[in-house]
């Protein structure tokens, strides 16, 4: 059955919901264009699946477009993201010719429909081409942390990124010198999607035997793309430390993204690195295994986001709103949602992780209070009806950019 707003009344308050309507009201005039890089995999296609029905709902005409690329493409993109976030890459004149050749195809073949027209990360940046044929307000919303970026890269695409109107970040770190308003808006969950709804324990135990996972031995788990960045081969090295202690299991589930083509090789060397052990458990997921991997998280002790760069980062908030404790890389939005010592732990190394995992695992009332505060951390913060409100207050900032205070009655 759809969800509708009304339905979240029962998580976040009447009142929330009556704000949602007051602003929607100021900005439903307005149509909203989202356009990223691919309809499925990752944070922001994970958002936007959850938010474009809610700000219809809310009367604002939503649309959703994909740009098209091939596997160069998406080759160029990727090492632009790594890069992006301080990761040493080889960037050649060939690569900025691929994304300005892709740019070019996507500008003819992009049917522009929005009044506001929201660009996700740096693959649709160069969009904003079409800006001075067709005016409109521009918006690109930045989901990576570019808080020290690769000059080359930031410096190719900084051009494009000063014709927005305005920039979103996700945290203060990651702001820019840019001649442009920038906005801070955190990402957010969903709490009543499939990711992320209660489950009956019968059914969390199924899928638990399905994946031939021990219901009765601790367990813990990291949900990512196999990317190097959320370091799955660190992820088991504290394992494997926490494991001469424990008797556990690690699961490390996963998927791919159609922009990410870096998932099969490293998903390859994973698999090879837990072959020896029967307790280690990668399991690559089928796009729309929500109620799955709701299931795992909810079924595991602990939750590990052990990533070397993180832009957000919403499996730590998924985890915190099952009431699991998170062990968590000390970096980007990570930082937002792991309070350290109070909704989990931040670390640096495996060796901290796998410190940490013992500490948890020898205390349940340790598990316990950090599983509610990390719960109540996220109902305050990181829940999809403040992201949608945020947006929409971006929207009406953008028609009073003279104003510093705009007033809704
Ligand atoms: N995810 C998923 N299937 C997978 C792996 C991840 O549905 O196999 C989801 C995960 O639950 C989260 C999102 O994809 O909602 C990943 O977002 P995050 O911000 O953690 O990382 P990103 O992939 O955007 O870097």
């Amino acid at each position: 059955m759809a969800i509708a707003l009304k339905d979240y009344e029962a998580v976040v308050g009447a009142e929330v919901i009556d704000e949602l309507r007051v602003v929607a009201g100021r900005v439903r005039h307005r149509r909203l264009q989202n356009i990223n890089s691919t309809p499925v995999g990752g944070g922001v296609a994970e958002i936007l699946t959850r938010m474009v029905p809610l700000l219809r709902e809310l009367g604002i005409e939503t649309s959703w477009d994909v740009i098209k690329g091939d596997q160069a493409f998406f080759n160029v993109t990727k090492a632009f993201h790594n890069a992006l976030h301080g990761k040493a890459e080889e960037i050649t004149e060939d690569m900025l010719d691929i994304y300005r050749a892709n740019t070019e195809m996507n500008l003819r073949e992009m049917n522009f429909s929005g009044d506001v027209i929201l660009i996700h990360d740096p693959q649709p940046a160069g969009l904003i081409l079409r800006k001075p044929e067709i005016g409109r307000k521009w918006l690109w919303r930045c989901h990576i942390d570019i808080s020290s970026p690769d000059p080359t890269v930031w410096n190719f695409l900084k051009p494009y990124i000063e014709r927005y109107d305005a920039s979103i970040f996700s945290m203060p770190d990651f702001a820019q010198q840019l001649p442009t308003p920038q906005f801070m808006v955190a990402p957010s969950i969903d709490p009543l999607s499939d990711k992320n709804k209660e489950l009956e324990k019968s059914y969390i135990n199924n899928v638990l035997e399905k994946y031939h996972l021990d219901p009765e031995r601790p367990m813990i788990t990291q949900i990512s793309r196999f990317d190097r960045l959320k370091d799955p081969l660190g992820v088991m090295a504290a394992y494997r430390i926490v494991k001469k202690r424990y008797d556990c299991q690690l699961v490390l589930a996963g998927g791919g993204a159609s922009d990410d083509p870096e998932g099969e090789a490293v998903l390859r060397e994973v698999r090879e690195k837990a072959a020896d052990d029967p307790d280690i458990h990668v399991l690559l997921l089928p796009p729309f295994s929500d109620l799955e991997i709701n299931a795992l998280v909810r079924g595991s002790t602990i939750v590990m986001q052990k990533s070397i760069k993180e832009g957000f980062g919403l499996t730590v908030s998924e985890a915190l709103w099952k009431r699991k404790p998170v062990i968590g890389g000390a970096v980007g939005g990570i930082k937002l949602q792991i309070i350290n010592g109070v909704t989990g732990f931040l670390v640096h190394s495996p060796e901290g992780a796998a410190h940490r995992a013992v500490q948890l695992l020898a205390d349940h009332k340790l598990r316990e209070r950090m599983g509610e505060n990390g719960f109540l951390h996220v109902k305050q913060n990181f829940l999809l009806t403040r992201h949608v409100k945020d947006y929409m207050l971006v929207m009406l900032a953008l028609e009073h950019p003279d104003e510093d205070v705009v007033h809704l009655d």
